[in-house]
């Protein structure tokens, strides 16, 4: 009750009634103190009265006052609460006062202490970030928030008939309040709603801050050390940190994340890790077993950039999610892929729709094409760096942001992917000691890296999820089974690498350019196996190996079919994206396409100009410089 400090005359201050929301309780009650009344029935011994909806009791006649009929009011307060609940009240005699409401104070349920709730009748407060009708209730899953604890997503069941939309009001994004008891469903926790109740005003707003304060809190990536210094992959840390972060909110707030990853060795090391990564965090999220199948997707890219396939095939699969379970459009992960202008019209296309794009990549990047299209683009060459810090390197750095705990597991990683796109880099001699560590020797990373190119070619646009962490062992249970698959495996590619080498060896054609480089020509198309593996780009790669291994370097090769060429090189400066530039602008009419990195990539013409372009091609290549320090890279864009 309100004193008057000041000093002055109590009794000329109203007193103040309390006036209880409909949801209090006995909780919200205090004794001694005055509540507004409604008398629900009239009994020979005294009234019965209503302060909310769930406190109610009786005024005996020895406390009550005058006569009363239903729905009148009057002013009481708590008398005694009996052994088996039941309630009594005395009349206050008052005539001037002041109301004042009193809200309930719900004791909110954080979605972690469900699993021990099993059974009991809870309140949860939170945003509904998916509704599902399903054929019998339906489920809105609400990210819930309670004091200090972590959110989480809990599926909240409603029923109003097999197959009928419970609580039709409530729609994606609405601030609510649900009451229910917790079941056991599938063996996963459910809330069984008795009250949906969407929230407004105060309780809205509160209930927003909250979430926003915990999602910041809680989206914040791990600390972690990298698993080796190098300077080249600290400069490239404050992006990672800034893309983990955004990854983790993006699995807090439900929505969807969907992989794209290159093709290759070095593609699979980056996408792996990651995709472990957030399944983890999303199984820690969400309260439904089925979320990490549900809200991530990986798979390999179709061409060496996000083409319009691809681009169509994500966007109708997002767009149908959407529509039959409720789910929000994804995000876009490109891993080892992603940053060149030929990106670009499947990124606009994806524009037209709420799907923010993120980029991992090691490819020389054309930042101005995208990166007004993305939300995050993580690329060494941004940094002064180039390909060598390779994709497979960046990623296991961010899975560990997302989950630290998966770092024994992931120190192989970084030398597979080293070791498939041939990277140079300083660390590399770190992350094979790392890997050492690990129980690899360079023999058997390279059977991995092996393995994994065939696995890729034969697994074509399948994720190959199981198999391919079996091969790169990540979130592989069974080592014996692990180390036999790769020497398997490994033993297969090269046994193909062979066959396709005793056939194309016999036809290459050896030149010397003017600059002194030594060029190799293979005609991939009339000189070597056609549709089986290794393609065109691993089987020129092969012919370049083997001719340097015989003649040394500097040394180009070009494996070339009716409307591609493969370049592979060694110890010479090639600008390939730039060589693509000016070869559009000298020869119009030849549809010359294409990039990757610096001295290994891939570019396609029309059939007809076959001739003029690998001609203009050899007279750029025969002004490039000599660079014995260089080395090459794969890029696998075959
Ligand atoms: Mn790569």
């Amino acid at each position: 009750m309100t004193t008057d400090d000041a000093g002055g005359d109590a009794r000329e201050t109203a007193p103040v009634v309390h006036d209880l929301a409909p949801d209090c309780t006995i909780d919200d009650v205090d004794e001694d103190e005055p509540y507004l009344a409604t008398v629900n029935g009239v009994v020979d011994y005294g009234v019965f009265v209503d302060l909310s909806e769930h406190v109610s009791g009786l005024v005996h006649e020895s406390n009550l006052a005058g006569e009363y009929a239903v729905g009148d009011e009057l002013v009481v307060e708590l008398e005694d609460v009996r052994e088996d609940g039941d309630l009594s009240f005395a009349q206050v005699d008052v005539d001037d006062y002041s109301v004042d409401a009193v809200d309930h104070e719900y004791d909110f349920a954080a979605a972690a202490d469900l699993p021990d709730a099993l059974g009991e009748t809870v309140h949860l407060a939170g945003e509904v970030v998916q509704i599902r009708q399903t054929g019998g209730p339906t489920v809105f899953n609400v990210q819930c928030v309670a004091d200090d604890a972590n959110a989480g997503v809990v599926p909240c069941a409603a029923f109003a008939g097999a197959g009928v939309r419970a609580y039709p009001e409530i729609e994606l994004g609405d601030p609510v309040r649900v009451t229910g008891r917790v079941e056991e469903r599938d063996g996963a926790v459910q809330v069984e709603a008795d009250e949906f109740v969407v929230l407004d005003g105060d309780a809205a707003a509160d209930l927003k801050q909250r979430l926003d304060a915990t999602v910041q809190r809680q989206a914040e990536p791990a600390d972690v050390d990298t698993l080796v210094e190098w300077d080249a992959l600290e400069k490239l840390l404050p992006d990672l940190r800034d893309l983990a972060r955004e990854l983790r909110r993006t699995v807090l707030e439900s929505r969807p994340i969907r992989i794209r990853h290159h093709a290759d060795g070095d593609g699979m090391c980056a996408a792996v890790p990651v995709e472990l990564a957030l399944r983890e965090f999303i199984a820690e999220v969400h309260e439904d077993p089925d979320a990490p199948r549900h809200l991530l997707k990986r798979s390999p890219s179709k061409a060496p950039f996000y083409d319009m396939e691809d681009a169509t095939r994500d966007l109708n699969f997002a767009l149908e999610d959407r529509d039959r379970h409720g789910q929000k459009l994804p995000m876009l992960l490109m891993l080892d892929n992603g940053s060149t202008e030929e990106d670009t019209p499947a990124y606009r296309n994806l524009a037209h729709y709420d799907i923010p794009i993120a980029v991992v990549d090691h490819h020389h990047p054309d930042p101005d094409a995208v990166g007004p299209l993305l939300s995050a683009h993580v690329n060494p060459y941004l940094h002064d760096e180039d390909y060598r810090v390779t994709t497979g390197m960046l990623c296991v750095e961010l899975a560990r942001m997302l989950r630290p705990d998966l770092s024994d597991d992931l120190q192989h990683v970084p030398a597979v992917a080293g070791l498939s796109d041939r990277s140079q880099g300083e660390a590399m001699p770190d992350y094979l000691d790392l890997a050492g560590d690990a129980g690899y020797d360079d023999e058997s990373l390279e059977d991995v890296s092996e393995a994994l190119d065939y696995l890729a070619y034969r697994l074509r646009y399948d994720p190959g999820r199981g198999l391919v962490n079996d091969a790169l062992n990540v979130g592989c249970d069974d080592e014996a089974r692990h180390r036999e698959l790769v020497e398997f495996l490994a033993g297969q590619s090269r046994e193909a690498v062979d066959r396709q080498l005793d056939v194309a060896l016999p036809h290459v054609d050896r030149e010397e350019l003017a600059n002194g480089a030594a060029l190799y020509r293979i005609d991939v198309e009339n000189h070597a196996h056609r549709f089986t593996y290794p393609a065109p780009g691993k089987t020129t790669a092969a012919v370049h190996d083997a001719m340097l291994e015989e003649h040394g370097g500097p040394a180009i090769t070009v494996g070339f079919g009716p409307d591609f060429a493969v370049l592979r090189s060694d110890g010479v400066r090639l600008d390939i994206p730039e060589m693509v530039e000016q070869l559009q602008d000298e020869l119009p009419g030849s549809g010359v396409s294409g990039g990757g990195h610096l001295v290994v990539g891939s570019i396609k013409y029309v059939r007809g100009k076959r001739e003029a372009v690998l001609d203009a091609l050899v007279e750029k290549m025969a002004d490039a410089e000599i660079d014995e320090e260089l080395g090459s890279s794969v890029v696998g864009d075959d």
